[in-house]
């Protein structure tokens, strides 16, 4: 979208909204927001890492006085690079969905520390998080996971100085507990991970058809601009994009279920199909067929975190063995 500059940093989206963005919105590089009026305001969620949230904050302050001290924090679900950053929020009240509140703990920092450090003895999984994310320099060491102060079920709305915002959880979707943000008065929403623009969706948990749903709320609100987990900024024209290739994409992986074809098989041929759209990332492809035959009972599926890693690798080294191009990790080369 020629709308708005996809550029690293702060940029106004509405009267009293921002986004925080960080190109080029691969692994482990999210967006973030910002809401103010008055003297108050509030953060949607925080960074993979601790510098990179310390840069972010003080961004944000130095462009909006009511940022300086944030009263409210939300995060839009529990993956690492949307929380990692919370404790150097001090100020805040931390709210969350009650699913992903019960997701903190699920992969730790501890976790990702030890994967980074031992990544040549783990297998396939471990050495394509290496390869995506080892080579930015991430480090894991002095965070302390700063879980929610406070819950919600299905809603709550709250004001940001006179302006109303409103917290909806849709999960499961992209997990358990997404929540959409919706700042009413700005026109704007903050999809948290329900949105990756320009990207292939992270579908490994949670639920295809919750995830259409949820796209038809983000449809149904009265916004003008969208602020994805990762990628650049846009519209609801991107939303429908992506709820109809959700059903396309469901449609060509039990037709290929039904038909006996193999996790990886299917996967390498829906990647080659001319209607796939031209986004970033297609090793997704794979753990989302995986996380389907998953659904339907195949014994054939994973759930574990690493083994799904390690499917993203073998199909970037079938893919390679096939194709001259080969995008690893969707940085440009
Ligand atoms: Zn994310």
């Amino acid at each position: 979208m020629a709308k708005w500059a996809y550029e690293r940093g702060l940029q106004q989206v509405g009267p009293g909204a921002y986004a925080y963005l960080q190109p080029d919105g691969s692994w482990g590089w999210s967006n973030a927001g910002l809401i103010a009026d008055g003297d108050q305001s509030l953060l949607v969620d925080t960074l993979f890492q601790l510098s990179l949230t310390e840069q972010m904050l003080a961004t944000m302050a130095d462009a909006v006085p009511a940022a300086r001290s944030i009263d409210t924090l939300v995060n839009t679900h529990a993956d690492a690079d949307h929380i990692f950053g919370n404790q150097l929020v001090k100020s805040a009240h931390i709210v969350a969905s009650q699913a992903a509140a019960g997701e903190f703990l699920k992969v730790t920092p501890e976790d990702y520390g030890r994967i980074f450090e031992n990544w040549q003895e783990l297998g396939a999984g471990a050495r394509y998080i290496h390869d995506c994310l080892g080579n930015e320099g991430f480090q894991f060491n002095d965070i302390v996971l700063t879980q929610p102060h406070e819950t919600f079920v299905k809603e709550k709305r709250l004001k940001v100085g006179d302006k109303n915002v409103v917290l909806t959880a849709v999960g499961p979707a992209h997990t358990s507990g997404d929540v959409l943000v919706h700042a009413v008065e700005d026109r704007v929403v903050y999809t948290g991970d329900l949105l990756f623009s320009g990207a292939h969706p992270v579908l490994w948990e949670g639920s295809l058809e919750g995830w259409v749903a949820a796209c038809d709320h983000i449809l149904s609100l009265d916004i003008d601009v969208v602020v994805p987990g990762h990628g650049p900024l846009t519209d609801k024209t991107r939303v429908a994009e992506f709820r109809a290739y959700l059903l396309w994409f469901r449609d060509e992986v039990r037709k290929r279920f039904e038909a006996g074809l193999a996790i990886e098989e299917t996967a390498l041929e829906i990647v080659e199909l001319p209607d796939l759209p031209e986004w970033n990332t297609p090793e997704r492809i794979i753990g989302a067929v995986n996380f389907l035959y998953r659904k339907y009972g195949s014994p054939q599926a994973t759930s574990n975190f690493l083994e799904i890693f390690g499917l993203f690798d073998r199909f970037l080294a079938k893919r390679a063995a096939r194709t001259v191009k080969h995008d690893a990790c969707n940085h440009g080369h």
